[in-house]
């Protein structure tokens, strides 16, 4: 249970004065519902309003401090003429300068007569200085009120930099002190100041300094998050070691009559993978293993015999993968390995519903599923295996650790795999798992033809579509892929059905199909069969086929605005070509007007097809913050401490969790009493409720 001394903090945005439900539901988006959010909100950037000139020796053009005596309104007649106040010291004269000002409001805050504090930039204007609409207007007995720092917090529509500052200082009046969580040799080896004067700091800036993530207070709080994160991990680690995992060795009878069924020989990385996997199965512990390789390298068949073994060992296993395209593109594929060797496979995704879920749910239950295949629908409440032994997880960035937990509930002990093209740094990795052992698929399967990827401009869209009418009357299979213009999927209808239409028209209805996520199950299912199995040469298609999808036929691909893409995109969407023996052509169309990062994506495409190359491409053009955002490759978000920023003490926090850990699993010594604080803080309740005295 969470300490009551954290009861404040943890209490909605509405408990703050001047927070209605209005503003909590726009802050809240921003931060996030508690007030606890608001100290995790770190400014962005300061204003400094520490210069105090006297106004004639005051430099324009500079945010100012200027204490002033109010002399006279000038409300405007006009509507397009500003209201103005005149205002003095002892040196001369300053004009406050408001657009549509209101004179009831106005003359509350400037009453003639009065001194003032009036902060903001400054301006000569016909020799005479002037500030538009000031920042701070305040009476000299409140001149406490008036930062001499400001902090700028990053904003979201309908807030102002007034509220946010406002809500963030009651936040922190609200903020109790901790004993001191961190080891105080190591503190003061760093020279941290405590949690709660951090936290202080970082809100109240002295300088911009105090905003550089090398910062000490920045390295101080952005500790206490990679801390509280490695912790938690350590200790499910520790729980999952404590239930004891089991081995798991078949007979290789399953795994031998897939093998032989195989059209192809396994590369020499499918079969070292293969083999470390099988290792990790045979020992009692847990299984916690990433497959990495490019796209195309064959990592479906990986999953399929790694289950095979769990099979022969007479429990269950799924596979999980992001999109109901792809997870019923594996059933399909699987399938006819699968009826060779005896294997019982089947597919649940959230399409599936009524009678027939249920009928497949009880011989799930009954043990008469072996392999069971689909999206997250494979971890729904009602979903009950009756031996779940090994989770993969395709196209792992895709899901969040919630997912992949969820999964791995269904069953005791379960053994994990998790399948990506993309390649992550380390440090990320240990931010999601902890420990995790990686195998890579470095071989392409032989006989892949390269892709020849060129840029055309979109102005030469006609000439594309006539060479693509060659290509059709030689059969061949082409998908067109349109850009998400925003970032919900329905508002990308228009494109990708404009551009159905277009070619509809010109090649003819049945050449052409189309495929978005908007669309009913069963139509994108036509729609696939028509392009696999049917006429249809030509698929248009949003980035729904963006992951997994594996038609070997087609060879072309054109991306449509290509310079909408990001290069790990273009790079997961060009993987769909090139998967069989022949030759395939990439056409990357694209606008006229570019900006230079675009330009160098495209450049970078039509260069080279390794997927290692293209990451680190991607890292340099976009910066690290981005690449690694942790929205799109399922990690942890952290709040606090930047992956890229602070890799050094990522190192740290694991090291200093794993000693912690190992001499104190319960959290129970002195230091391991006030880490649960810091846990709860961070919200790892769950790590703390799987403890043994939780
Ligand atoms: P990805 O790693 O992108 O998931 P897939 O598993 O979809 O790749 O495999 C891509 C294609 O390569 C599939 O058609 C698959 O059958 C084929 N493939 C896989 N392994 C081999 C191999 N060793 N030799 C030849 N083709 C292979
Ligand atoms: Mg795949």
């Amino acid at each position: 249970m969470r300490p009551e001394k954290l009861f404040p903090l943890f209490s909605p945005l509405e408990t703050l004065t001047g927070i209605g439900p209005r503003i909590a539901v726009l802050l809240g988006k921003l931060t996030g519902p508690h007030v606890i959010d608001l100290l995790w909100h770190l400014p962005r950037e300061i204003i400094d309003r520490s210069y105090m000139p006297t106004i004639e020796k005051c430099i324009s053009g500079k945010v100012a401090t200027i204490k002033v005596q109010v002399m006279g309104h000038e409300p405007s007649s006009d509507r397009r003429r500003p209201y103005k106040v005149i205002c003095k010291d002892d040196t001369g004269f300053l004009t406050l300068v408001f657009f549509k000002g209101n004179k009831k409001y106005l003359e509350a805050q400037l009453p003639i007569g009065e001194t003032r504090l009036i902060s903001g930039k400054t301006e000569r204007y016909q020799n005479r200085l002037q500030m538009s609409h000031p920042d701070f207007i305040v009476p000299e007995d409140q001149a406490d009120s008036l930062p001499k720092i400001e902090p700028i917090y990053p904003l979201a529509a309908g807030l102002t930099a007034k509220t946010v500052f406002k809500a963030t200082h009651q936040a922190l009046e609200k903020t109790p002190d901790f004993e001191e969580w961190q080891d105080e040799a190591y503190l003061k080896k760093q020279g941290w100041p405590s949690w709660k004067e951090a936290l202080l700091q970082v809100h109240n800036p002295s300088s911009s300094v105090s905003l550089l993530p090398e910062h000490p207070i920045r390295q101080r709080l952005a500790f206490d998050e990679l801390l509280a994160n490695q912790l938690a991990l350590s200790i499910m680690r520790a729980k999952a070691k404590r239930q004891k995992g089991f081995p798991f060795k078949g007979d290789g009878n399953l795994r031998k009559s897939i093998i032989n069924a195989l059209p192809f020989q396994l590369t020499k990385s499918q079969e070292t993978t293969l083999n470390e996997i099988y290792e990790d199965m045979a020992t009692n512990s847990r299984m916690l293993r990433l497959v990495q390789g490019d796209v195309g390298s064959g990592k479906t068949v990986v999953a399929l015999l790694a289950m095979a073994n769990i099979v022969e060992c007479g429990k269950q296993a799924a596979l999980m993968a992001p999109t109901d395209i792809l997870a019923r593109q594996h059933f399909e594929s699987l399938e006819p390995l699968a009826t060779e060797a005896g294997i019982k496979l089947a597919v649940l995704t959230g399409r599936d519903k009524g009678k027939p879920r249920k009928a497949l749910l009880e011989r799930l239950k009954a043990g008469e599923i072996d392999i069971l295949i689909g999206t997250h629908a494979l971890f729904q409440d009602d979903v009950i295996y009756k031996d779940l032994a090994l989770a993969v997880i395709d196209e792992q960035h895709r899901f969040g650790v919630h997912q992949r937990l969820g999964l791995a509930s269904k069953g005791a002990a379960v053994d994990m795999l998790v399948m990506t093209a993309t390649p992550i740094p380390r440090t990320l990795m240990m931010s999601a798992y902890g420990d995790l052992d990686v195998s890579r698929l470095i071989d392409k399967p032989p006989g892949r033809q390269p892709i020849q990827t060129i840029v055309v401009s979109q102005d030469r869209l006609s000439e594309v579509i006539n060479s693509l009418g060659r290509k059709i009357k030689d059969g061949a299979k082409i998908y067109w892929v349109c850009p998400l213009v925003e970032e919900s999927e329905l508002l990308d209808l228009p494109a990708a059905e404009d551009r159905y239409r277009d070619l509809s028209a010109h090649f003819g209805e049945e050449r052409v199909a189309i495929v978005h996520g908007q669309m009913k199950a069963k139509d994108k299912d036509a729609a696939m069969l028509s392009f696999v199995e049917g006429d249809c040469n030509i698929l248009v298609a949003t980035t729904v086929i963006e992951v997994g999808v594996n038609v070997p036929e087609a060879t072309i691909m054109v991306i449509d605005h290509a310079q909408h893409f990001g290069l790990a995109q273009l790079h997961q969407l060009r993987g769909r070509i090139g998967r069989g023996d022949k030759a395939s052509t990439c056409i990357l169309l694209r606008s006229n007007k570019l900006t230079e990062t675009a330009k160098q994506r495209l450049s970078v495409m039509s260069e080279t097809e390794d997927g290692f190359i293209i990451a680190e491409k991607d890292l340099e053009l976009r910066g690290a913050g981005e690449v690694l955002g942790t929205r799109q490759s399922g990690l942890p978000e952290m709040k606090l401490a930047d992956i890229a920023e602070h890799a050094d003490l990522m190192q740290a926090a694991y090291d200093d969790a794993r000693i912690v850990i190992s001499r104190d699993p319960e959290l129970t010594s002195d230091r391991g009493k006030k880490l649960r604080n810091l846990l709860y803080l961070f919200e790892r309740d769950q790590a703390v409720g799987n403890l043994r005295s939780g």
